[in-house]
């Protein structure tokens, strides 16, 4: 059966990655969905391929326009939005001492404002539906610190940060808003990491875009006693260390 049928969802950096496989789920399962992303060919082709529930429509998640005309757009086409994901996500890799302040607010402005501006916007029209569901795509950068990733943790801590606001904030109105920590994920994001990076982790591999989908489908239909809360799909990456059970038997 279908488990989000007559949902209207807006999924921001849609067109690949987890965002794409968020968006297949989502219209799988009977949503309608707005594919949001700046990649114009890519959106487009997968809103296509997936038939009339689904369209493509052009957000910067920096841009206050286009989150106006992004909401109206998805509201006229399909009556007031009931679910957003604020997945638009980007990366910069270096230590602190060699970034730059535009590419520290650059990461910080689409990661965490553009996030900002998806509640913000959205959220009358998630009153006027009666309730509904924001996910927000932080990382395990949310939850711990990274070397070489000042900003884009403290934009993932910060999008954590703002899911516990809004939970607050939203919850007289039936809104649950959380946050998904994925691990390393295989996307376009990661096509430059060698497969080291997951080697020591308990499932000693990369996730897959389409199991951060079944946790935000979850989260959307089944977790209605969960808000504010934090669900982290990083194969055990954040569970603790084995160090000292190695020690204790003995082992190098
Ligand atoms: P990706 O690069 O494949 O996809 C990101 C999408 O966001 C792209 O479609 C891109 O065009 C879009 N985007 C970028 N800037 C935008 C903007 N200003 N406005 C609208 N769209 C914009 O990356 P992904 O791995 O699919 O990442 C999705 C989310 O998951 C991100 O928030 C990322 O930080 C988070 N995440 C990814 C991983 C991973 O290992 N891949 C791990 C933890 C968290």
């Amino acid at each position: 059966m279908a488990r989000l049928t007559g949902k209207n969802a807006i999924i921001t950096g849609g067109a690949r990655g987890i965002g794409a496989a968020i968006v297949r789920l989502f219209t799988a399962q009977g949503a309608n969905v707005t594919v949001a992303d700046v990649l114009d060919e890519e959106g487009a082709a997968l809103a296509d391929e997936l038939g009339p529930t689904a369209r493509y429509q052009r957000l910067d998640v920096t841009d206050p326009a286009q989150w106006r005309a992004a909401v109206e757009a998805a509201d006229q086409a399909h009556g007031p939005v009931s679910l957003l994901v604020n997945n638009a996500g980007i990366l910069a890799v270096g230590p602190i001492t060699d970034q730059t302040p535009e590419s520290f607010r650059h990461v910080v402005d689409v990661n965490l404002y553009g996030a900002w501006l998806g509640l913000h916007t959205t959220a009358p029209s998630l009153r006027r539906a009666g309730g509904g569901v924001v996910i927000n795509i932080s990382s395990t950068a949310g939850l711990m610190g990274y070397a070489d990733l000042g900003a884009y943790t403290a934009s993932k801590w910060g999008l954590r940060g703002l899911t516990k606001s809004a939970a607050l904030e939203l919850a007289a109105d039936h809104v649950r808003v959380c946050s998904i920590h994925p691990g390393p994920i295989r996307t376009p994001m990661t096509a430059g990491m060698d497969d080291s990076l997951a080697a020591r982790q308990p499932i000693a591999r990369y996730g897959t875009p389409e199991e951060v989908a079944a946790m935000a489908l979850f989260i959307a239909a089944d977790a209605t006693y969960s808000t504010g809360c934090e669900f982290v799909v990083d194969g055990g990456a954040t569970t603790g260390s084995v160090i000292l059970t190695t020690m204790s038997t003995g082992e190098a």
